[in-house]
């Protein structure tokens, strides 16, 4: 449990990490936080990530579960992939609506393709909370 004053701290604080994968370790972006300014958060070619509204999050998700949904109607086994099949997508869907008015990241494993999608206070508090300079997405 963290004392009001160790979390007014560590709201203070400068942070910068890298974000692994938790599928296969690779850093996928990096993350620089700072007390007032919005969270900065590149990927590995140094391209600024584009933060999404929720809204806009939700229509991408919901497209790709239309496109899931037709590769199953057509026995696609693209429908089963663990990040852009229709129960990947569902999660996302859910994750989404649960995080609803919030601002979205959504980040690519540029090694095994995994996808994370995080809302900005998610990411934020991973950040804060981690013991060492890499944050793992799960
Ligand atoms: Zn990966």
């Amino acid at each position: 449990m963290r004392s009001p004053l160790s979390t007014l701290r560590s709201l203070a604080r400068r942070y910068e990490r890298e974000l692994v994968c938790g599928r296969c370790r690779a850093v996928l972006a990096w993350v620089r936080l700072r007390p007032v300014a919005l969270m900065h958060v590149r990927d590995i070619a140094g391209a600024e990530v584009t933060p999404l509204g929720c809204r806009t999050a939700l229509g991408i998700t919901e497209r790709r579960l239309g496109q899931a949904r037709a590769d199953a109607a057509a026995g696609r086994a693209r429908a089963l992939d663990e990040y852009d099949g229709i129960a990947a997508c569902e999660r996302e869907m859910a994750y989404l609506r649960r995080e609803a008015g919030e601002v979205m990241f959504e980040l690519r494993c540029p090694a095994c393709r995994a996808r994370y999608v995080r809302s900005l206070p998610d990411l934020a508090s991973a950040v804060r909370r981690a013991d060492g300079s890499r944050v793992e997405l799960h």
